[in-house]
């Protein structure tokens, strides 16, 4: 019998968190990985891929719609509505389901607080489900491999709500015993936004976390065989100390599109006016740093046709824009630059990490050598790959 695979993908474990959880159950062996820049939407089509972001165009939800209208555009008729209306919660799901109707998108699809005249110019770059998506900016998933070569292999549906995300996922444990089995806790995440590293809601949702993938793992391990665990985070998570308000700011700055995600302030505009808006961001005294296209590049973040910005003031672990377009105060934060504590995540398994498995990109060639898979198959960028499937009007 060969060797099955569980891999629990657990939303927000840093290295540090995985310490505080006590290694989520006593898993022995941890290490850390050199994360990205960006979000949890270009972190996990990094670890599902093994690319980094600027091979497969993922960094953060909103980009840069690069040619006439983004799937978005329709969305900007919410302005008709007073504000206090079309910022309600309610109001903005409903919208966030009927586009996702309306244009077939099956991934993550949230409108946070985008102001709508900003939708005639953005664009969602997710469209597809990530965990059944063959692709991902014309890399192959380890999940699509897995099933091209005939494996059995269960993703765990990730719009559910946890609780019956994991009810489901140890029944089909069970019952199929599946020779790839993908699990995702997101509760973490949410947990140390609200309250932080060290509070007791994150406590707990790790003690839940804990016991689920041990549970998984037995469940896996009962239908014999050799049974590989792997527990991997996307990111870890920076306590906030200090709050900035970028409103002031975005009225101070001309002749750019901005847009102002928790942790960066991202531009598109004429060299001028990206030279204006850097001495503007730079004299306010702001924590933390400019990053041209050049810095993006330095660190593989994707930066041809500029979806995610042309350049971008990032700032320091521990500081956080709000109110900003994707939520407002927060106890806990990530998305900081690359070096930084947080922007690590944390690999655990019930056997030795390779001495090759240092950062996200290297998750996705384990996993395929653990199930005896062929190298992957990466479309050429510029070619269907990239920039093309990512994020052009199709
Ligand atoms: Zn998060």
């Amino acid at each position: 019998m060969h060797r099955r695979v569980l891999v629990v993908f657990v939303d927000a474990l840093g290295p540090s968190q995985l310490e505080a959880a006590g290694g989520l159950g006593g898993l022995p062996y941890r290490g850390r990985l050199r994360g990205i820049l960006g979000y949890s939407c270009g972190a996990l089509p990094t670890l599902l891929t093994g690319v980094p972001p600027a091979r497969h165009g993922r960094m953060c939800l909103f980009a840069r719609a690069t040619d006439g209208d983004g799937v978005l555009a329709p969305l900007a008729c919410l302005g008709f509505l007073p504000r206090v209306l079309h910022e309600r919660s309610r109001v903005r799901r409903l919208a966030a389901w009927m586009l996702a109707r309306r244009a077939g998108l099956t991934g993550y699809v949230e409108l946070y607080r985008v102001p709508p005249a900003l939708f005639r110019w953005l664009d969602l770059p997710e469209r597809e489900d990530l965990f059944t998506a063959e692709r991902i900016g014309g890399a192959e998933t380890f999940l699509s491999e897995a099933r091209r070569a005939g494996l059995r292999v269960f993703a765990a549906p990730w719009q559910l709500p946890e609780d019956a995300r994991w009810a489901h996922t140890e029944e089909v444990l069970r019952a199929q015993r599946p020779d790839l089995a993908f699990a995702y806790a997101t509760e973490l995440d949410g947990a140390l936004h609200r309250t932080g590293n060290g509070s007791a809601d994150a406590q707990r949702a790790t003690r839940r976390i804990a016991a689920r993938i041990q549970r998984a793992a037995e469940t896996l391990r009962a239908g014999g065989g050799e049974v590989t665990t792997i527990v991997v985070g996307d990111h870890g998570m920076a306590d906030i100390g200090r709050v900035i308000d970028p409103r002031g700011l975005l009225r101070r700055l001309h002749g750019v599109r901005a847009f102002v995600d928790s942790t960066m302030l991202r531009v598109w505009g004429e060299d001028r006016a990206l030279a204006r808006a850097r001495e503007l961001l730079e004299g306010a005294e702001l924590p933390g740093q400019w990053l041209d296209t050049r810095a993006l590049e330095a660190r593989q973040a994707p930066t041809r046709g500029a979806p995610h910005g042309q350049a971008l003031f990032l700032l320091q672990e521990g500081a956080l824009f709000a109110p900003s377009f994707v939520g407002g105060a927060m106890r806990g934060m990530h998305g900081y630059d690359v070096d930084s504590p947080s922007a690590f995540a944390a690999v655990a398994s019930d056997t030795p990490i390779p001495e090759t498995c240092r950062a996200l990109t290297d998750v996705a060639p384990w996993v395929r050598s653990l199930l005896g898979l062929s190298v992957p198959s990466v479309l050429p960028p510029g070619d269907r790959g990239n920039e093309e499937v990512t994020w052009d009007v199709v």
